[in-house]
């Protein structure tokens, strides 16, 4: 018998040996009884080299071909026999969870929202609270109870979209810092994430929507060592364990004394390269003590408390601890770079 029709012999005994099955799990055998790799097409593959070109070419086409109709037979019985018992299943009153095959596609967090819930994690952790404020604010709480009355310099760095008189896109988170303090009474720790505007020129490094999360503490005896000590813990589980932090003056109308404050670059651990500009810092944040005239301004006396706030930009955070070169990136939607934020 030639190879040929030894090929179609083990089709026709397929088909019997597939009709014979009523158990779906016997299918799995059949598979590696014909098609597995000691199956009885391997056998008669293993026997080509001893053949000339053109027939080679011919069994080879042949060989294919009887595989691909064994493949099909015994997946139309399998589903036959599925269709059979489940049918048999719904008669019986047991509901069928099979029905649905399809699983919905699994979305990607954006890598802005896996860092603003890594840092409420660690405030969280720290016994602070959340909360959130509107985007369209008002002048006064976004510049005038932060000591920022009309005729403040400061204001110049905050280019912002005016919406009508009186009423703006924030231009920082801190404009919460007066409406949580107006609503409460201290002792508080609260962190308010959220999204600021500013009329700013995009480039790599700005954008006219960004995110800011602010931090405020206010009790009895409040000073710039716990602010420090709070920054450095959340610099620690934000970076790892071997992060410190440097604090540098700065200025900012709301605080007093105000700082800069820069973590060890996590890229390099310090050692300097070209993220930290070969500084071994990257600066990440401004904080300091809340000013006296902030707290009069809201109605708190600066004589029985005292308290501190930061201000941290997610984008740069989150451009530090993946390597995202320009900023532009976060607003995109680019799936290659959303699809490798899976939480
Ligand atoms: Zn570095």
């Amino acid at each position: 018998m030639g190879l040929k029709e030894e090929l179609y012999e083990i089709l026709e005994e397929a088909k019997k040996e597939v009709k014979k099955i009523k158990d779906k799990k016997l299918f799995d055998e059949l598979r590696v009884k014909f098609l597995g790799k000691k199956g009885e097409l391997r056998n008669i593959l293993g026997k080509l080299g001893a053949l000339g070109v053109e027939e080679k070419k011919e069994i080879g086409q042949a060989a294919n071909e009887v595989k691909d109709k064994i493949q099909e037979l015994i997946d139309e019985a399998a589903e036959k026999i599925e269709k059979q018992e489940r049918a048999a299943r719904l008669k019986k009153g047991v509901p069928d969870i099979s029905v649905s095959r399809t699983i919905p596609p699994i979305g990607y967090y954006h890598p802005l929202t896996v860092i603003r819930d890594k840092m409420i994690g660690v405030f969280k952790n720290m016994g602070f609270s959340v909360e959130e404020g509107p985007e369209l604010e008002e002048e006064y709480y976004n510049f005038d109870a932060l000591n920022m009355p009309w005729y403040h310099p400061a204001r110049d760095s905050h280019d912002s979209f005016y919406i009508t008189k009186g009423k703006l896109m924030r231009t920082h988170t801190s404009p919460m810092q007066a409406r949580i303090m107006q609503k409460r009474k201290p002792p508080l720790a609260v962190v308010v994430p959220g999204r600021c505007f500013r009329r700013d020129a995009v480039d790599a490094t700005h954008s006219h929507t960004f995110h800011q999360m602010e931090g405020l503490v206010v009790d009895k005896n409040i000073t710039f060592a716990d602010l420090k000590g709070t920054l450095l813990t959340w610099a620690k589980m934000m970076f790892g364990p071997q992060t410190s932090i440097r604090m540098r003056p700065d200025y900012f109308p709301f605080t007093e004394p105000s700082a800069e404050l820069a973590v060890t670059c996590p890229i390099c651990a310090g050692k300097k390269c070209s993220v930290c500009k070969h500084t071994g810092w990257i600066e990440i944040a401004g904080c300091g003590l809340v000013d006296p005239e902030v707290f009069k301004n809201i109605g708190y006396d600066p004589e029985q408390v005292s308290g501190f706030a930061f201000g941290m930009g997610l984008e740069r955070i989150a451009m530090v601890v993946y390597g995202i070169r320009d900023i532009r990136y976060f607003y995109e939607n680019d799936m290659r770079l959303i699809e490798q934020f899976v939480k």
